[in-house]
């Protein structure tokens, strides 16, 4: 075994610099914090490449003094705590002294900055560490800091970097997360000096939400403030309503005494909250501030501070799913009593109130809407009533179709449709019940994976077009081979649209652009595969999602044609037990079950 040597300072700080930063956005989540944390109120940043070329932060925070200029670069070197104790009563970001000796051993460094006590300011420059010069300049209060060349002396981890769009929007995430829970700073974000972000202090949540997003977003926001004493713990924020999702979890954002973390229980929670009340594969926006005395957690489990642990774990998730169940329902019920204003006393006695489920026709009052009802509210008026008519003898008459027996090969008897939603088949040993949906959604699939190389396609008279944003599109670009595979000709047609030309016939009638954007999803969550389980497994989650969009839902009426077309496309299916999601396409209850249960049989 070869001998053991130290490694010089130079090369420990570099390897121990990958702790702290492995990408531009760590970089740029560190300075910022420093900013915050040195009492700025103006905070500007600059990026090329994202970052991968130059990030520049501009503060009028507190600055540093000659000496200290130095200093701040040296490892485990921070004016924020003295001993391990005082994370106990810990009020800043910072508290390592890591990240300004990290990024210094891998990047080229320019630092300028000033006290307000003090005429004069320092300019110092670092490479690969070591300092170029120090010296003193006429400069205004505050620090300034130009990181350039990122990685330049580490090629292992240059080769990681990812594209900078990719870099990009991690940026922009944390860019937001530090302009929600600061809402008294000025922040500027520009890239390629091209100014994205600009957000004055505001002096509430809703316009910070309205300056980063926009105003009919914000509009769509649930606020609210809860507090639990038992464990002095307070939640605070916003959470989306039902009127908007997301296909990916990024705009749920959680911070904890004021900082960003990534806690995947919590985000359980909320999503838990939020059950029935989003599609499968949705997700909604939420801006949580919990707060919670500094003994009750631990910030220091993660080398970029990105995780924190509770003591009361539970405690939390159970009190903060509860928390958005309860203002999801009572914005529910709140939007449907609003829409209904009355002008006649009279009238509003009678209303029958948004909470009751079973109606009975004889109770309901019948009166002629007034020009304040809503067209929308589907209580009031007899027209809009909110009533199944499905067991009228009307309805039973045009259903006739499908209650008539069909005799097919391999000696099978269809009884019909039930709940609109299951075929029932009489079979020689039971009654086989099949979930038309999923088993429709399991012969799409195999069809558009048997035909991976020859999709039938129908070109778009009106070609469709898809705005994106600028940012997506430049993503996407690289990966339209991968639409073209699955029958989708797609092509850039401005700096921010998409123009779709050609899709594959069976998903005329599914919406492209809910596709595409689901489709850059699973693009943006897989890219790191290796190319050959990249592929598959995105043609495999697009052919699932194009089955299931084009396959017959749950409470479609079918014909006997169509019945019949289902049950022996079925039998031809590779996998027939289940849908591509893995729900069961169907299942037989057996004959001898049945007699079972009729003490026929023992
Ligand atoms: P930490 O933030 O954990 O203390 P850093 O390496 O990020 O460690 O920073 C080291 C020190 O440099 C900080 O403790 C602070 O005193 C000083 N410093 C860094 N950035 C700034 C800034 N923008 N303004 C004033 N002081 C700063
Ligand atoms: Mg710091």
């Amino acid at each position: 075994m070869p001998k053991i040597k130290k490694l010089s300072d130079n090369e420990a700080k570099k390897i121990a610099a990958g702790e702290v930063v492995d990408r531009p956005s760590n970089v740029v989540k560190e300075l910022i914090e420093n900013s915050v944390d040195a009492g700025a109120t103006d905070i500007s940043i600059y990026l090329n490449e994202a970052g991968k070329n130059l990030i520049k932060i501009i503060d009028n925070g507190c600055g540093m003094s000659f000496d200290d200029a130095i200093l701040c670069f040296e490892h485990h070197a921070t004016s924020k705590i003295n001993s391990i104790e005082d994370l106990n009563s810990l009020k800043t970001f910072g508290f390592r002294g890591e990240a300004l000796s990290s990024i210094s051993a891998i990047s080229k460094i320019k630092l300028i900055t000033k006290e307000p006590q003090s005429e004069i300011g320092s300019h110092l420059e670092l490479n690969d560490g070591k300092i170029l010069f120090h010296k003193k300049i006429s400069c205004s209060t505050g620090t300034q800091l130009e990181i350039s060349d990122l990685f330049y002396n580490v090629p292992a981890r240059l080769k990681f970097l990812k594209k900078t769009e990719t870099e990009l929007r991690q940026t922009f995430l944390l860019f937001q997360a530090f302009c929600l829970s600061n809402l008294n700073i000025h922040f500027k974000l520009f890239h390629e000096g091209i100014e994205i972000y600009n957000c004055p202090p505001v002096s509430d949540l809703s316009s910070r939400i309205s300056q980063l997003w926009d105003y009919n977003f914000a509009q769509n926001i649930i606020f609210f403030s809860e507090s639990e004493q038992s464990i002095n713990l307070e939640i605070s924020g916003g959470i989306s309503s039902h009127n908007f999702s997301r296909f990916n979890k990024n705009q749920i954002f959680l911070f904890v005494n004021g900082r960003w973390v990534k806690n995947y229980n919590l985000i359980k929670s909320i999503l838990k909250g939020y059950m029935n009340v989003l599609q499968e594969g949705r997700f909604p926006a939420a801006f949580i501030f919990i707060n919670l005395p500094s003994n009750q957690l631990d910030v220091n489990v993660h080398p970029k501070k990105e995780e924190v642990h509770f003591i009361s774990t539970k405690k939390i998730e159970q009190f903060l799913q509860n928390l958005v169940k309860k203002n999801l329902e009572n914005y529910l019920s709140k939007q449907l009593n609003k829409k209904i204003e009355f002008h006649d006393e009279k009238i509003k006695n009678n209303f029958i109130p948004a909470t009751q489920t079973t109606l009975d026709i004889e109770q309901i009052p019948f009166f002629e809407p007034t020009d304040s009802f809503n067209a929308e509210n589907h209580l009031i008026t007899q027209n809009n009533l909110n009533i199944e008519w499905g067991s009228f003898p009307e309805k039973i008459e045009e259903k006739k179709l499908n209650v008539d027996f069909v005799d097919i090969e391999n000696n099978l008897k269809v009884i019909g449709q039930f709940k609109l939603t299951y075929i029932l088949i009489e079979k020689d040993d039971g009654l086989f019940l099949m979930d038309q949906h999923a088993a429709h959604e399991r012969i799409l699939y195999e069809l558009f994976s048997k035909r991976f190389h020859e999709v039938a396609t129908v070109p778009l008279i009106f070609p469709i077009i898809i705005t994106l944003k600028e940012s997506e599109i430049q993503f996407i670009e690289d990966y339209f081979e991968i639409f073209h595979l699955n029958g989708i000709d797609i092509e850039r047609f401005s700096k921010d649209q998409l123009v779709i030309k050609t899709i594959p016939v069976h998903i005329k009638d599914i919406k492209m652009e809910e596709l595409i954007n689901q489709i850059i999803i699973w693009v943006e969550e897989n890219q790191n595969l290796e190319k050959n389980d990249f592929f598959k497994i995105i043609n495999e989650k697009i052919r699932a999602q194009m089955a299931c969009k084009a396959a017959v839902k749950a409470g479609d009426p079918l014909s006997k044609e169509q019945i019949v077309q289902l049950i022996q496309n079925l039998e031809r299916a590779e996998n027939n037990f289940t849908c591509p999601h893995g729900r069961p396409t169907g299942w037989l209850l057996s004959a001898f079950e049945i007699e079972k249960k009729f003490k026929r049989k023992f």
